[in-house]
């Protein structure tokens, strides 16, 4: 599996007549089949980078190259097809269909696949299993917790077996517990899948539990403190590069 290459990356919003960069010449590869964070302050263009990342958004200029494809080549549809089959996104409000049940939040990325249904059933089943919900299958989005709700979203992201799983913020609305849960939860389904799992986060829960991670700041990528720094003493740094 390849990594995820990124390279002279620009993208600004237009605000009316102002100008704002929100990415500044990112150049950056992210391994596979690891746990890499994005972290840094709120504004700091987290988000715009995972949905450039995640082909919902394109950028002004550069280059991504992931799943060995440059994406910056398709064209709208033939992105869309790209993004379906090798990109599972997880939103930090989950996103899920409110009229869907459990099971057909899940079921729907696969129905767009084409899968047949009893294969579809089937691994729905096992996913609902392997993030602890077999019991809430019939419930819609707003009979369940956020936890919950975060489970169903993960299932989601994982059931078209993509290499690539983007997360923006997945415990941001959770509780600490909660958000404890989801981490470890995301941790095994990384390790017993061997997809590659980037994060969004400035919860410092999900920094700890990273492979990687990388930091960033007004559009800019910050350099990289040595993992075996992350999470532990040199709190004033840490501090200035990790708060919100
Ligand atoms: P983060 O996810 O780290 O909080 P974002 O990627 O959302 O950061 O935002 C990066 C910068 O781009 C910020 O200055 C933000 O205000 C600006 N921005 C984001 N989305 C838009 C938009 N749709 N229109 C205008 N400015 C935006
Ligand atoms: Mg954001």
């Amino acid at each position: 599996m390849s990594a995820l290459h990124i390279s002279q990356l620009y993208k600004h919003y237009q605000l009316d007549a102002v100008r704002v960069p929100a990415l500044i010449d990112i150049n950056l590869d992210i391994q596979p089949q690891r746990f890499t964070v994005l972290s840094g302050p709120s504004g700091s263009g987290k988000t715009t980078l995972l949905n450039l990342i995640g082909c919902i958004d394109k950028p002004d200029s550069g280059e991504i190259i992931i799943a060995g494809q440059q994406v910056g080549k398709l064209g709208d549809n033939a992105l869309a097809d790209f993004r379906s089959r090798h990109i599972g996104f997880i939103f930090q409000n989950f996103n899920l269909l409110p009229v869907l049940t459990a099971f057909e939040n899940i079921e729907y990325p696969l129905i767009l696949t084409k899968m047949p249904a009893a294969k579809r059933k089937a691994r729905v089943a096992q996913l609902l299993d392997a993030v602890g919900l077999s019991d809430k299958a019939r419930n819609l989005p707003g009979q369940l917790s956020g936890g919950q709700r975060q489970r169903v979203a993960i299932a989601r992201a994982l059931a078209t077996e993509p290499q690539w799983v983007l997360a923006d913020e997945p415990t941001a609305n959770l509780d600490s517990q909660t958000g404890a849960a989801i981490i470890q939860l995301m941790r095994r389904m990384q390790r017993e899948l061997k997809v590659s799992f980037v994060f969004s986060s400035h919860d410092p829960q999900v920094l700890a539990a990273a492979d990687d991670a990388v930091f960033i700041r007004d559009g800019q990528l910050q350099p990289m403190p040595a993992k075996t720094a992350l999470g532990s003493v040199d709190s004033n740094n840490n501090q200035q590069q990790v708060a919100a």
